[in-house]
């Protein structure tokens, strides 16, 4: 991969865009960590930062960028697909893509800090439907459950999950063990 100086002298990793590209660095990684930035214009960043409503024209180009080599820029696309996913292309394309389970949990970290402004903050699962305690979820990918020498196959059906003080967890007990599960990877059951 090319370096941060390299890349921020190139088009907008999300857009392609270049006009007014700066690097970016991605919660909650410390910005002296390149591998922790994308280079991104000024619109992307108003889009990333919440600060212009969300403009799924220009959030198409999140169909490539998802695709991206750069773990910073896989975890930007991904968090912004998350806030569309009501429109079904967003969520066609947040099932399709394969990332690495650990682009995957730095992506979903960054609802921690969101829940330090609203202590309330929901735990979500893949469609946004609130999940609470005691009730059913099924994976909707294959989880690998380190220290459990065993992978937990798409479909599986947990019973009984607890919340965390983390909306974006959740626990529940796979093959008799407590696993930790990203609540965006699970589907309620009815
Ligand atoms: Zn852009």
């Amino acid at each position: 991969m090319n370096t941060l100086a390299e890349r921020r002298a190139g088009p907008c990793e999300l857009c392609g865009s270049t006009a007014g590209v700066a690097p970016f660095a991605v919660p909650p990684r410390r910005p002296a960590d390149p591998d922790a930035c994308a280079a991104i214009c000024d619109v992307c960043r108003t889009q990333v930062e919440n600060k212009s409503p969300l403009n799924q024209d220009h959030l198409r180009c999140l169909a490539e960028s998802l695709w991206h080599p750069a773990p910073a820029v896989q975890v930007l696309s991904w968090r912004l697909l998350n806030r569309l996913k009501s429109a079904p292309w967003a969520r066609d394309l947040l099932q399709s893509v394969d990332l690495d389970d650990s682009v995957l949990r730095w992506a979903a970290d960054e609802q921690v800090d969101d829940g330090t402004d609203d202590p309330v903050a929901p735990t979500l699962d893949s469609n946004g439907n609130p999940l609470a305690a005691g009730d059913s979820v099924t994976l909707i990918k294959d989880l690998v459950v380190k220290g459990g020498g065993f992978t937990a196959k798409r479909g599986t059906l947990v019973k009984n999950i607890a919340l965390t003080a983390n909306p974006a967890h959740v626990e529940g007990r796979i093959n008799g063990t407590v696993i930790v599960l990203v609540a965006a990877f699970l589907k309620k059951a009815t």
